[in-house]
């Protein structure tokens, strides 16, 4: 709730990508990660994590990938240097070091050292689990580890991902979190999107590990299995859930041509792999060379904080894109495509910059919908609520 409730604000937070590298093969990878994908020095974002002032600074550092903990000792320096420059950090892994075969009911699994280091070190840790990914790494076991991090008292959460909301993996497996954690523990639901190894492959969904039931989503309000999904807007472009840096896709809405459709993810600016930053997470955006010149915030290797940070705040492009969005900027019509009607933006100078006021009412409208208006978005409504699971301001009016 609260890392989400952020997530319209402007150079709130960074997101950090220090590896392409993933051991495992989950079929709908956004990242088309593998063992031998690239990789750079970890200096670059060390350098860049450095240049975080308190007070200055982000208030949040995400890191991702790829698989981040396979770079635990870089995992735990980020932690610990964003922390000293006054910001908390999350990570977010597919956990491939949960033990293949799950300890018996109930226990919790051992985590390697070097890897529970680096979950100490940041201030919230969560789990990737989906289908594709239970096919690499089994449930139980995720749990397994869960658990254990739980019982330390370690601030905790799920990316979980299907394939809309009529699927009933989610149904599944919404209901076998809620259950094993007691409702402490929350997750952000999204769709998988055609990015990645997701674009070309034949993504069949795999059997469910346990018996579905055909029943509204747990928890869900009275009503909520006859409940429509808000129209459905043009395919997301990220599979990993609408915070990280494989996220990405369009809002939910829906519009004509030129329509007003803000883009509240123009606000976190992405070190890429390589060191590039771009003042968004969608995927293709962080994967192309080169950036859009508009989408191009700094090099981590080059720039500091300070800079990427004024780019993204004061660039009349990215306020109109957070104001109005693509659409209306392109004045285009939405089957053109959201997030590509943006990459291909030639905006002639003067920017359109937005009055203040306008931009100001818009970034409220989204501050007011907080966390849970973030995940009906750009999550999987009928699952939005879960997001507040554990939160101490949870609302009970489910
Ligand atoms: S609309 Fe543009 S800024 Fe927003 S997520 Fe898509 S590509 Fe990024």
């Amino acid at each position: 709730m609260d890392i989400l409730a952020l997530r319209p604000v402007p150079a709130a937070a960074v997101l950090m990508a220090i590896t392409r590298r993933c051991p495992l093969r989950c079929r709908h990878c956004s990242t088309g990660s593998l063992p031998a994908s690239e990789e750079h020095p970890g200096e670059i974002f060390q350098r860049f994590a450095g240049t975080f002032a308190p007070g200055d600074g982000p208030r949040l550092v995400m890191l991702t990938g790829g698989e981040p903990l396979l770079r635990p000792r870089l995992a735990r320096s980020l932690a610990e240097t964003a922390a000293r420059g006054g910001a908390r950090t999350m990570i977010l892994s597919g956990m491939f070091f949960a033990p293949r075969v799950p300890p018996a009911a109930g226990g919790a699994a051992r985590i390697p050292p070097a890897i529970d280091a680096a979950i100490d070190a940041a201030d919230h840790f969560s789990a990737s689990l989906d289908a594709f990914h239970e096919e690499e790494v089994p449930r139980e076991s995720v749990f397994a580890v869960m658990r254990a991090l739980l019982a330390r008292g370690k601030d905790l959460s799920f990316h979980v991902t299907g394939t809309g909301p009529g699927d009933p993996y989610l149904r599944d497996v919404t209901a076998a979190i809620r259950r094993e954690f007691g409702d402490r523990v929350p997750m952000l639901v999204g769709r998988v999107g055609a990015v990645g190894r997701a674009r070309t492959a034949a993504l069949a969904i795999p059997s469910l590990p346990a018996a579905t039931g055909s029943e509204a989503a747990p928890g869900a309000p009275a009503g909520t299995a006859s409940r429509t999904a808000p129209p459905a807007p043009p395919a997301p472009t990220g599979t990993s859930g609408a915070v990280t840096a494989s996220e990405a896709g369009p809002p939910a809405g829906t519009g004509t041509a030129g329509s007003a459709l803000p883009c509240a993810m123009a606000a976190w600016p992405t070190v890429g792999f390589d060191g590039t930053i771009t003042a968004c997470c969608n995927q293709d955006v962080v994967d192309h060379r080169p950036v859009p010149g508009h989408l191009r915030l700094g090099h981590a290797g080059t720039d500091d904080w300070d800079t990427v940070r004024r780019r993204c705040l004061e660039s009349g492009v990215l306020r109109a894109l957070r104001t109005y969005g693509p659409l209306w900027l392109a004045g285009a019509p939405p089957e053109r495509g959201y997030c590509e009607t943006c990459r291909t933006l030639d905006v002639p100078p003067p920017a359109p910059t937005p009055a203040a006021f306008v931009e100001r009412q818009v970034r409220d409208l989204q501050l007011a919908g907080g966390g849970t208006g973030f995940a009906r978005r750009y999550g999987c409504p009928p699952y939005d609520h879960l997001v507040s699971l554990g939160h101490p301001e949870r609302d009970h009016d489910f």
